[in-house]
């Protein structure tokens, strides 16, 4: 299943001895998931989209933003905002910051809106005519465009000041991150443009899934209480518990230092 992430992303729905086990990987939650009916089928709809996954034992979720703090907008509002400050600034060159893969969606639909090429890098360009991301869109020439995407991990190599004595010049900086690559300076903005799921996207599926048990795959982020709490709280309301399929090894601890850690299952078997 499409997960929604960057191009070729996809979450595994894996069924064995072990059980019905579904993988998220990195995944942004859309709606369109929803119309798997494999994984959701039709006969289990109902109007909350409450419990209505086949049963699954295990649900493995991408938790990265799995944190309130961490409410980044749908990517359709996160569009619109990067839209509005390149109208804003129509006279300018964009330098838009992002990671090597992930958001060629974004660059495409700006290629369109505003009838201009993309420019990019060798690597970038060579990823974007393997995956067939309309190459024709996009150029290496960097007088061909006004709109460049760089990689977010070059940001400290450019100077915003010396960018401008060449050329008015703006920075976009694309991340879900909202403590990370924050600058204050002038033509310098930062969109909220994530390809992980919010934590009300992310409630949503729970919800849906109901799985039996859950394991965080990350359970390494730096803990807030905040996120502590919120991750409980999906626990806690849509993992299901003491019903007979359950599973006799609780496989997900509670560990407030370490996040949630799987307890290991293999030397009692
Ligand atoms: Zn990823």
């Amino acid at each position: 299943m499409d997960a929604f992430h960057c191009p070729g992303a996809v979450m595994f729905l894996l069924k064995g001895k072990f059980g019905t086990v579904i993988h998220t990987g990195d995944f942004r939650f859309s709606e369109l998931m929803f119309n798997s009916t494999f994984l959701f089928p039709e006969n289990k709809r109902n109007p909350e989209m409450k419990g209505i996954s086949i049963d699954v034992d295990y649900l493995f979720l991408d938790n990265t933003f799995a944190d309130p703090d961490y409410d980044t907008p749908s990517r359709e509002e996160a569009y619109k905002i990067l839209v509005d400050i390149v109208k804003k600034h129509d006279k300018y060159r964009v330098f838009l910051f992002a990671y090597n893969l992930g958001k060629e969606e974004v660059f495409m639909n700006l290629a369109e809106d505003f009838q201009t090429l993309v420019v990019v890098d060798e690597d970038r360009y060579r990823k974007i005519c393997t995956m067939d991301l309309k190459p024709e869109l996009f150029t290496t020439k960097v007088d061909e465009g006004w709109i460049h995407i760089k990689s977010i991990k070059d940001l400290k190599k450019y100077d915003i000041q010396d960018c401008n004595k060449e050329a008015p010049t703006i920075f976009i900086i694309m991340t879900g991150w909202n403590d990370k690559y924050n600058r204050n300076l002038p033509f310098y903005f930062k969109v909220p443009y994530s390809s992980h799921s919010n934590y009300r996207e992310l409630e949503r599926f729970v919800k849906a899934v109901m799985p039996m048990n859950m394991v965080f795959n990350v359970p390494d982020r730096a803990m807030s209480k905040r996120r502590l709490e919120f991750q409980h709280h999906l626990i806690n309301s849509y993992v299901q518990k003491n019903t007979e399929k359950k599973l006799n090894d609780q496989p997900v601890l509670y560990n407030p230092k370490q996040g949630y850690i799987i307890r290991d299952t293999s030397r009692s078997s």
